[in-house]
């Protein structure tokens, strides 16, 4: 992966998380903790939103931290210089996968051979 790339998409991954951590944030939750905010749980007290909307905005706050979870942990690979290679088999990933999916830990075939 040439240099350009790598820029390209470490701008790509800080602009997602930017994106996450607003997302999450609106949403009352904790980015750091992925807990509700005291200031969310007094707002969901107040609006009297019922319970089964709460699980669902805290189900889609688990989707979106761990997607953060997985562009830091790819951020960090960048600077320890082991970003595009595979997790499993240590093969490059590929620029075309990281491509659609910056934050990709494993090559095309070991994450079909996972799912
Ligand atoms: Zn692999």
């Amino acid at each position: 992966m040439d240099g350009t790339t790598k820029t390209e998409l470490r701008r790509r991954l800080d602009e997602e998380r930017t994106t996450l951590v607003g997302q999450l944030t609106e949403m009352g939750v904790d980015p750091d903790t992925g807990q509700p905010s005291e200031f969310a749980q007094e707002g969901f007290a107040d609006s009297g939103q019922s319970t089964a909307e709460k699980a669902r905005v805290l189900s889609i706050a688990e989707g979106l931290l761990e997607t953060l979870h997985e562009v830091d942990a790819a951020l960090t690979r960048m600077d320890d210089g082991t970003f595009g290679t595979c997790d499993t088999c240590g093969s490059p990933i590929g620029d075309e996968r990281l491509e659609a999916r910056p934050f990709a830990r494993q090559c095309m075939d070991c994450a079909r051979r996972a799912s």
